[in-house]
């Protein structure tokens, strides 16, 4: 039966009305928004999230990949308590900086030093200017639907049309109001178009930077030994390889690097470390982080909150029960998520990629497993925007581009409650959209 989403969430919708006359759009987070309103949050509470008209959503967006342990975990929010009340920011550097920096250490061992900033998109900011401080070349050359935070010479090549295999580009910017870069652009698991771009510009390219997965491109993973074989290119060229790590840090304790065999010049980390609260970090060799080193270093790195205690407090409370234990388990909860999601479609004869690993998923209506980039403009976008409705009309929240995570709290009841939801959903999409069926 098909739900009405806007009937069941009235007090969002008026919220969002209310908004628009205040907000630009009614929101500040353009990737939390859809039509015709999202719903509005009031609580979280583990794997769930409950709106203002009261209704409880299994979470599945988990605040794209930071939420590990779900809503208000218990440790970390007393964590956050006595972090608060012991002076939330001090002004001088603490005691946590030296604890967190040790707990990453421990964890991923190319974090040789280590550096914490506010958000992801700052540690990666820091990380390209580390690179180019420690080369003295400017140019960064990412891969196209690779998304590494908002400035500018990342906002490049997001959603840009796909290149064709070998060949790279100057990115394609992603927005209106950036400042002109020197991005260049290359195909994700394509090394000759990644060794044609160094044949172009070698002699200016200071970093290369890759995510081990494209967290917004339907989590298309690196193929084995793409990274690596990457790092080398780099190498060969006096570049700097930087992973991007912020969202995979989740899969496991090593960050996906320790997966790939990779142990990367720097590293960015974000989201899960930081206890639900805002924190991230970049770091790798000790020589390239030197430019940060002593009173008046090449590269300083402003930032009022810069290191904040609640975060690294949080964040240090959330690793304590983020082991491999508790991640193998999460994964075997994905593993089981994306089964379900498959046998469901199969049973309703819509077709269907899943993609993902770990603890992550991604669904597309697509016959045929998206393997690449220019895979994803192939996919039913307008089908899948009816069934992330209709999910959410069921009280499951995916994010709209058809991506989820796990979170600690989650149980296989939990997966066949999705299952079951996912089952009503499509029976519903099928109503409306009978050619949908193979
Ligand atoms: N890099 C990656 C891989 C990300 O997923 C994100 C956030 N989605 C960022 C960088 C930017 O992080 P933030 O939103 O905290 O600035």
């Amino acid at each position: 039966m098909t739900l009405d989403y806007a009937a069941l969430t009235a007090g969002s919708a008026d919220a969002f009305d209310a908004a628009r006359g205040r907000l630009p759009g009614g929101h500040t987070r353009q990737t939390l928004v859809y039509p015709p309103h999202p719903f509005f949050a009031e609580r979280g509470e583990g794997a769930h999230l409950y709106d203002v008209d009261g209704r409880r959503y299994l979470d599945f967006v988990n605040n794209y990949t930071s939420l590990i342990h779900g809503h208000a975990h218990r440790p970390t929010t007393s964590a956050l308590v006595r972090a608060a009340q012991a002076s939330g920011a001090p002004g001088a550097p603490t005691a946590l900086e030296l604890r967190m920096a040790e707990e990453l250490q421990r964890r991923v061992p190319s974090l040789e030093r280590v550096r914490f900033t506010v958000t992801g998109s700052e540690a990666v900011g820091f990380a390209l200017r580390v690179a180019r401080a420690h080369t003295g070349r400017s140019r960064v050359l990412k891969f196209e639907g690779g998304f590494h935070g908002s400035w500018d010479d990342m906002q490049q090549s997001i959603r840009s049309a796909p290149l064709a295999p070998g060949e790279f580009a100057l990115g394609a910017a992603n927005s209106a109001g950036l400042a002109p870069t020197g991005t260049i652009v290359a195909r994700y698991n394509d090394l000759d178009s990644a060794c044609a771009a160094f044949a172009r510009w070698g002699e200016e390219i200071a970093a290369v930077i890759i995510e081990p997965f494209l967290g917004n491109a339907a989590l298309i993973a690196a193929a084995p030994g793409f990274l690596q074989a990457l790092h080398a290119l780099a190498r060969e060229h006096g570049a700097v390889f930087v992973l991007d790590e912020i969202q995979s840090c989740r899969l496991a304790v090593g960050g996906a690097q320790s997966l790939h065999g990779v142990r990367p010049d720097l590293t960015t980390m974000g989201k899960s470390i930081g206890g639900g609260v805002p924190l991230a970090a970049f770091g790798g060799r000790a020589d390239l982080m030197a430019v940060l080193d002593g009173f008046d270093p090449d590269v300083p790195q402003p930032g009022t909150f810069n290191a904040f205690p609640l975060s690294l407090a949080a964040g240090l409370e959330t690793l304590q029960h983020l082991g491999e234990q508790q991640i193998d388990r999460l994964s075997e909860l994905g593993e089981a998520v994306r089964e379900r999601i498959r046998t469901t479609f199969a049973a309703h004869r819509v077709p269907v990629s899943v993609t993902g690993q770990g603890s992550m998923f991604h669904i597309a209506l697509r016959d045929g497993q998206i393997a690449d980039y220019a895979d994803i403009a192939t996919a039913d976008a307008t089908g899948w925007q009816l069934l992330h409705e209709q999910l959410l009309v069921r009280e499951m929240y995916l994010t709209p581009r058809g991506t989820g995570c796990l979170s600690t709290p989650m149980t296989e009841e939990n997966v066949e409650r999705f299952a079951a939801a996912l089952d009503g959903a499509l029976t519903a999409l099928r109503e409306r959209r009978p050619e949908l069926v193979g």
